[in-house]
């Protein structure tokens, strides 16, 4: 039998040429004029809204996502968020000048908004736009250039991208390559000035290592499990609406779903008596016919998911089901879960929900506090010592009271992970800030006085400038 190796050179090659070509378009000065910036973000919006039933049906071929999960987690979010960034850039942009001190009161002290220079931006296949997009939009509104990575599992939207994009975009300051983990890996032995990359907390390590190569700063939005605390002050028909809507949208395939949750086996038994009605209401008697379930995005991560199941099935109180077939996973609930039990090792990232029974909210804080930092921690309460504490003794990337995903809207407020789950953050200003090096810059005043009254740095020195 004859081994055909394939011959990876030329690949290397485009990919060498493409991060080459990004440097000559930025070494060149192309990206850094407010007017290229702002002429690239417009022709990107004009993208989102001539391509909006492509970029649906993407989605729905992907995931088999529903177009009111399409419009609202993807496409809208990523129109609102360029149009103010549009409407903000100039201001974010101009050289900032912060406070002074006496001893530089005739000097100028300035904080310019420098780009980094070619920016490396890797994607996931779980919201494949808007997980892509966004970074991009913020990486151009700083003036950066970009090679932009979409995952190879999300094939629609992938293809879509690299379609679609450099009909809208300056084809050499915003390189699109195509691949998996043998083209990130070449990708990665390139010098980027930065990386932003979106994925699990593994891959990261490795983007992590190859940008210590060349100490490139990096964001890095990983994953995780995020916890749900419920305690008994709340409505819980409310409650259980908001925690299975932020786990089941996408069928659980969001990084901030909420993973499992903390409650009392009071809560618990109430919790299961909602969510069986509510499931119902959303679903139908047959979820597998509703068209508003998404499905799971490839055969791999569905065995992943159905060993879960599999592993679980004398704690199910609610659903169990699956066809390989469909890549369809019924919403599943387990009860009265132990944390050494499979479906707690390791992110779920599908419509299974676990219960795990604790006594209360410092035993919840102990548990939680046991594990890596979460991306986001939701709380359940009314009680606003409940909350405070929990915001004051454990660690996230965020926290959200009384909702879950909803925060990752609100523009003002940076999303991001910490220790496990991410390093920097993003979202509205800040995704600017993001691809933005801050650069100090003190202007010296040049007046007889103004040397005068520093002369006392020169030597011979003496003690009378040094204050005991
Ligand atoms: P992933 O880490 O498998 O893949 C992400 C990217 O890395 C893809 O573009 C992929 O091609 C590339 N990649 C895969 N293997 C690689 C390798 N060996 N070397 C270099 N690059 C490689 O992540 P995913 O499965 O696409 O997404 C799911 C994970 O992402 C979940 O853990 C989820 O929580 C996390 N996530 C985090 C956020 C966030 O904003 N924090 C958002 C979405 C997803």
């Amino acid at each position: 039998m004859t081994l055909i190796i394939p011959d990876l050179k030329p690949k290397c090659n485009k990919i060498a040429e493409s991060v080459q070509r990004a440097r000559d378009t930025y070494n060149r000065g192309v990206s850094r004029p407010i007017k290229w910036r702002l002429q690239q973000l417009k022709n990107l919006l004009r993208m989102y809204e001539e391509n909006r039933n492509a970029m649906i049906e993407a989605l729905q071929k992907d995931l088999r996502r529903s177009k009111m999960e399409a419009v609202i987690l993807e496409i809208d979010y990523l129109v609102n968020d360029l149009k103010s960034t549009i409407h903000h850039l100039e201001d974010w942009a101009k050289p900032e000048k912060p406070e002074k001190g006496l001893i530089n009161m005739l000097d100028d002290v300035v904080i310019f908004n420098d780009p980094y220079g070619v920016a490396l931006v890797i994607g996931p296949w779980n919201y494949p736009l808007q997980l892509l997009l966004l970074p991009l939009s913020g990486a151009i509104s700083a003036g950066n250039t970009v090679i932009l990575k979409p995952s190879e599992l999300a094939v629609a939207c992938t293809a879509f991208i690299a379609e679609t994009l450099p009909k809208y975009l300056d084809n050499d300051a915003v390189i699109v390559i195509e691949g998996g983990p043998e083209e990130t890996t070449e990708l990665l032995k390139q010098k980027f000035d930065y990386i932003f990359f979106t994925g699990g907390t593994s891959i990261g390590k490795i983007v992590y290592q190859a940008a210590v190569k060349n100490l490139t700063p990096v964001t890095l939005e990983l994953g995780g499990k995020s916890p749900v605390y419920i305690d008994n002050s709340v409505d819980i028909v409310v409650t259980a609406k908001r925690i299975l809507w932020g786990k089941l949208v996408n069928a659980g395939q969001t990084c901030i779903a909420p993973d499992y949750i903390l409650c009392t086996r009071e809560i618990q038994d109430k919790f299961i008596a909602a969510a069986k009605k509510i499931l119902k209401e959303w679903y139908g008697s047959d979820a597998q016919k509703s068209p508003d379930l998404g499905r799971i995005i490839n055969g791999r991560h569905f065995s992943r998911l159905q060993a879960m199941v599999d592993a679980g099935k004398d704690k199910i109180a609610i659903g169990g089901s699956y066809d390989a077939k469909d890549r369809f996973i019924e919403p599943t609930i387990f009860t009265d879960v132990k944390a050494s039990d499979k479906i707690m090792q390791d992110e779920i990232f599908g419509p299974l929900l676990p219960i795990v029974p604790i006594e209360n909210a410092f035993e919840a804080i102990q548990f939680i506090n046991g594990r890596d930092h979460p991306l986001v921690i939701y709380v359940f309460t009314n009680q606003r010592d409940i909350h405070k504490t929990f915001a004051e003794q454990t660690r996230s990337g965020s926290i959200c009271v009384n909702d879950t995903i909803m925060f990752y809207g609100v523009e003002t407020l940076p999303f991001g992970g910490v220790g496990a789950s991410g390093i920097g953050a993003y979202h509205g200003k800040k995704t600017f800030d993001t691809f933005t090096h801050k650069k100090s810059c003190l202007i010296k005043d040049f007046s007889s006085f103004g040397e005068k009254m520093a002369s006392g740095r020169y030597p011979p020195y003496t003690d009378s400038n040094i204050e005991f």
